[in-house]
């Protein structure tokens, strides 16, 4: 009987009520939801936790994970709201209570700095990011002396991308590099050694890569003596956008959950865009399939996000894929509009054409953040940035550059983490090498003299520094021997560090005044985090995106524009959206088209940038395309041809248009004088 339904089950539909109520707020069989985009599938996980909290499960003991730790947040925020209107009391409550929310890797590294000691783990373990993986990865490779002996031996980039890859899919190196690196198949037994040699390192220095987030929790879930306990902590266990976890991810959940009671899983096959990273859309298609008792499958079938006009296009573009399993969404949003393909000279025009399309629809009154420009890869976006900053159009970019890969920002950081853990050398060797009159071999001899040492800051003490380091060793010394013993509070310490780099700073780089201003808003970051250690592991794994503004990311209530790669757009939704380089090259970018499967992976990134749109979408093709030189081949432009996924047959659902910067009718010295009709000279030809 509806009338005694709670305000939040009577808006869903039928089948998000369904996943919903699924088990009624108790432990229950497994559920899956597999729908397409905007069908409604992260709202319904929300509700359900929602819901699962209204029922009297206690939110301490749900794990809810997601794609990002902003989505993460957006949902605990979510939760907040819709259980707070039933049970009426401060739901800012409910939402402290629901602390494990986060990403896999976040959340890993939590629960293996909470089972440290069990697991015979040093809990003050530094986490690397990429760039310090490839790092320890280069130092072994000079310890093995693969660099110098073999001159075609894969770079450290390489190394990591195949060692990252034979772990997230579990399966063995051979295998690998027969199917992703064929070129470094012939590197199999110096490989095998490297890899062993890195593992080592890590072991010996105290340090996990994103990678061992992922592997140790799964080892650590699935031992006898600890996996009742760690399952045990959680009733339930929920996963958004499954279709992009990796064989580990998925191994966590059965060892978290072997019968699936409490499990949640949602997802879109069509939308499986990480494959790159060893993700398995089998994975959510094996879901129901893997426990002894049977899964709850839920399906949903209305996109209430996009037009219909914006859906038909989006819908025909998949429609071509060779393989899918979830079906056509149909929307009720009726429009007049189709989506545009936009024509444009070049990336340039491109730019303008972005900029007034937008700056048109802000006089119409939709605001800047309502609106988001998407692309392929991060460095298409270059022009349009340039552009954008020319007009004073503030913008936020997500997946690229970030704030922390600034080389200053490091330095900054490595301090922290050095003196977090002395034995992280990658960290150790960045810091040390600061000061002047200390190399490699100087930064070497101190980290030995130091793991000699019981205590690292009497090493450190201890150590007699070459003439030229002399007046600087000191305030070294202090500086770290203090920030060991945790002499100051969280977040002074930061500071502390700040006034022992600026002088470095200042002998580094010339434009030291602007990267000054860096560390200032690295301070303000900080001030948001309870400890040193959350700090560094909370930002090691989701850094800060980059921005338009020196002075940092634009406030909350300020108004800006979203760039984002399709990638980072995932989940999200915007009512307008504008794709870049909608031409082949891009998406497929032309890295892409080796294999069927690599095209197909294309083909969902395409469906993913079209149905983040609400009310309009405009894809835009510039007739060429700007190449980054690589080696011998140069700089170049490249002449474009509109996307392989948009084919003729389908070209209906688009309303097709071209755009100048100069448009004929501003100078009518540029009005046509002659038509010549190439098209239909070549037609003949063609024939
Ligand atoms: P994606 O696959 O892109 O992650 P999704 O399936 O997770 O999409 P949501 O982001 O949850 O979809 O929802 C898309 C939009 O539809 C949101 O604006 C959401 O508020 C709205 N929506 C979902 N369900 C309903 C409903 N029953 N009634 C009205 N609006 C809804
Ligand atoms: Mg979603």
């Amino acid at each position: 009987d509806s009338t005694f339904m709670p305000a939040y089950l009577a808006k869903l539909n039928a089948e998000q009520r369904l996943a919903v109520e699924h088990g009624d707020g108790m432990v229950s069989r497994p559920l899956l939801v597999i729908a397409g985009a905007g069908s409604g599938k992260t709202s319904t996980l929300a509700h359900r936790v929602a819901h699962l909290i209204v029922r009297g499960a206690d939110p301490r003991r749900i794990l809810l994970m997601t794609f990002s730790r902003r989505a993460a947040s957006e949902m605990a925020k979510r939760v907040e709201r819709i259980a707070g209107e039933v049970l009426g009391r401060d739901a800012s409550v409910i939402t402290d209570a629901l602390t494990w929310t986060g990403t896999f890797h976040g959340i890993g590294a939590r629960l293996l700095r909470d089972y440290a000691m069990e697991i015979g783990l040093d809990p003050a373990f530094t986490i690397h990011d990429r760039e310090d993986s490839a790092d320890l990865m280069n130092l072994v490779r000079h310890e093995f002396g693969f660099s110098k002996t073999e001159a075609r031996f894969p770079t450290k980039g390489t190394c990591l991308a195949i060692y990252s890859r034979t772990v997230n899919a579990q399966a063995p190196l051979g295998g690998v590099l027969g199917s992703v690196f064929p070129w470094c198949a012939g590197w199999a037994e110096q490989l095998k050694a490297l890899f062993a040699g890195y593992v080592e390192a890590k072991q010996a220095q105290n340090v996990l890569d994103y990678d061992d987030l992922l592997l140790y929790w799964a080892q650590m879930a699935s031992e006898p003596e600890i996996s009742a306990h760690l399952g045990g902590r959680f009733d339930h266990v929920l996963v958004d956008e499954y279709q992009d976890t990796n064989r580990l991810q998925a191994s966590i959940l059965t060892a978290l959950k072997p019968d699936g009671s409490g499990l949640t899983v949602v997802g879109d096959d069509a939308q499986s865009i990480y494959s790159f990273r060893a993700a398995e859309v089998r994975n959510i298609l094996d879901f129901p399939k893997q426990f002894a008792q049977p899964a709850e499958i839920v399906m949903l079938e209305r996109n209430y996000r996009s037009t219909e006009t914006i859906l038909a296009a989006a819908n025909a573009v998949i429609g071509e894929a060779s393989e899918r399993f979830t079906k056509n969404l149909r929307s009720e949003r009726k429009s007049a509009e189709k989506p545009k393909l936009v024509n444009v000279r070049d990336e340039t025009e491109q730019a303008s054409y972005v900029c007034q399309a937008i700056l048109a629809e802000r006089e119409t009154g939709t605001a800047l953040k309502a609106q988001a420009v998407l692309f392929r890869a991060s460095h298409h976006s270059g022009p349009l940035e340039i552009e954008l900053t020319r007009r004073n159009i503030p913008f936020v970019k997500f997946g690229g550059l970030k704030f922390l890969d600034a080389a200053h920002v490091k330095d900054m950081l490595a301090v922290l983490r050095f003196a977090e853990n002395p034995r992280d050398r990658v960290a150790g060797f960045r810091v040390l090498q600061l000061l002047p009159g200390i190399g490699p071999s100087a930064a070497n001899a101190i980290v030995e003299t130091m793991a000699t040492s019981l205590d690292e800051a009497m090493g450190l003490a201890r150590y007699r520094p070459p003439q030229r380091a002399a007046e600087d060793w000191p305030g070294f010394v202090t500086l770290f021997s203090q920030l060991r013993a945790g002499s100051k509070k969280w977040p002074a310490d930061l500071e502390q560090v700040r006034l022992w780099y600026e002088p470095h700073l200042e002998r580094i780089h010339e434009d030291a005044t602007m990267r000054r201003a860096d560390l200032l808003q690295l301070e303000q970051i900080a001030a948001g985090y309870a400890s040193r250690e959350r700090f560094l592991t909370e930002l090691t794994l989701d850094p800060p995106d980059a921005t338009s503004d020196e002075a940092g990311p634009p406030h909350r209530d300020e108004d800006y524009l979203i760039l984002s790669t399709i990638h980072s757009a995932k989940g999200q939704e915007w009512k307008n959206v504008f794709v870049l380089n909608t031409v082949d090259g891009c998406i497929p970018i032309d890295l892409g088209v080796g294999s069927k499967e690599e095209i197909d992976e294309e083909r969902r990134l395409l469906y993913v940038a079209m149905t983040r749109a609400k009310d309009s979408l405009h894809l835009v093709m510039p007739q060429r395309f700007f190449v980054h030189g690589q080696a011998a081949r140069g700089d170049r432009h490249v002449y474009a041809s509109r996307s392989r996924f948009i084919p003729a047959s389908i070209l209906s659902a688009f309303e097709q248009t071209a755009w100048a910067s100069v448009q004929p009718k501003d100078d009518p010295r540029r009005q046509p004088q002659v038509r010549i009709d190439l098209g239909a000279r070549m037609r003949g030809m063609w024939k």
